[in-house]
């Protein structure tokens, strides 16, 4: 029975595929067998930061603030215009966050090479509102962690809550984007981060306000606590 409802879904995919063939998600090609979201070619040709570690460098720069931040990740470069930033809208927007979990799973598997995640305890994804989850149906950026959680283990924490809502960045400069992240994240049960260190997990960073201020959220309410971060997508500074 086993054996024909599997051939049978076999059959159904093959149909699907001729009838509606999957593309890639960045050149919008049909894809292959066994490629999936993103074709090959689009993927060696992704434009990495290669930027991760625990030495000074350019995301930590962003990150220069009150709350000291151990390591810095960030998976590729991120620009509106270009094709890959395909890879986050779908994700974030098109109810598509297996794309966000997927791209994490291949980021975590290439960061354990080089012991990125020796000594991290705990992965803390950066909250949307409650109301926003409810409106989009999910948080994209649990799905990057829920990708991180697959190729390490590590479990995923949910310390990390919104306190109140706050207007859209994608307007806003530099400052205007820290004033408007200041105080919107708080931590809740510090106690249990007392002495871990954690990973928070975003999909994109751009001027860095919104993850130090959850760097922030987490230092002050348990100043043991050791932080790093880790991004999908990081703007090039401006
Ligand atoms: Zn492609």
């Amino acid at each position: 029975m086993g054996r024909t409802r599997r051939g049978l879904t076999g059959w159904l995919a093959d149909f699907g595929r001729l009838v509606m063939p999957p593309v890639c998600v960045v050149c919008h090609d049909a894809l292959s067998r066994g490629e999936d979201f993103i074709c090959l070619d689009c993927l060696a040709n992704l434009p990495r930061t290669c930027i991760h570690g625990d030495g000074f460098n350019a995301l930590h720069q962003r990150l220069a603030g009150r709350t000291p931040i151990q390591r810095t990740a960030a998976m590729f470069y991120y620009y509106t215009q270009s094709l890959y930033a395909d890879l986050i809208h779908e994700a974030k927007y098109n109810e598509r966050p297996s794309i966000a979990r997927k791209l994490a799973k291949i980021y975590a598997d290439e960061l354990l090479k080089d012991n990125f995640f020796d000594g991290i305890d705990l992965l803390l994804p950066v909250p949307i509102h409650p109301l926003k989850k409810i409106v989009r149906g999910y948080n994209q950026t649990e799905h990057i962690a829920m990708g991180i959680h697959e190729a390490t283990g590590i479990k995923i924490g949910d310390n990390l809550i919104v306190k109140r809502g706050h207007t859209s960045q994608t307007r806003k400069n530099a400052y205007d984007r820290w004033l408007n992240s200041r105080d919107i994240y708080m931590t809740k049960s510090p106690a249990s981060l007392a002495g871990l260190h954690v990973l928070i997990v975003d999909d994109v960073i751009t001027t860095g306000a919104t993850l130090l201020a959850c760097a922030d959220a987490i230092h002050t309410a348990e100043p043991s606590a050791s932080i790093s971060v880790l991004t999908l997508g990081a703007t090039h500074l401006r």
